[in-house]
């Protein structure tokens, strides 16, 4: 176990492997990336600044799901 920052919302944690915390494990029920897929999955064009109003999720963070390639906007959007 060793402590790193997670690679989504920065905070600290002891990680046994992988770089994502608990919080915002993907695998996580109420995660912000479960809130984050199920909004954009149910609205057909929806912008960053939609997302992270309607989720609540901070803007960074949907941005490093963006850029890890777990969820995408429609492409363009993200100006
Ligand atoms: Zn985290």
């Amino acid at each position: 176990m060793k402590l790193v920052n997670c690679s989504i919302c920065g905070e600290l944690f002891r990680s046994r492997d992988g770089e994502i915390c608990d919080n915002c494990s993907t695998e996580k029920e109420d995660s912000p990336y479960k809130k984050v897929r199920d909004y954009i999955s149910s609205h057909h064009r929806v912008s960053l600044v939609e997302v992270t109003q309607a989720t609540g999720v901070d803007g960074r963070i949907v941005l490093k799901y963006i850029r890890d390639n777990k969820v995408s906007l429609v492409k363009g959007e993200l100006d």
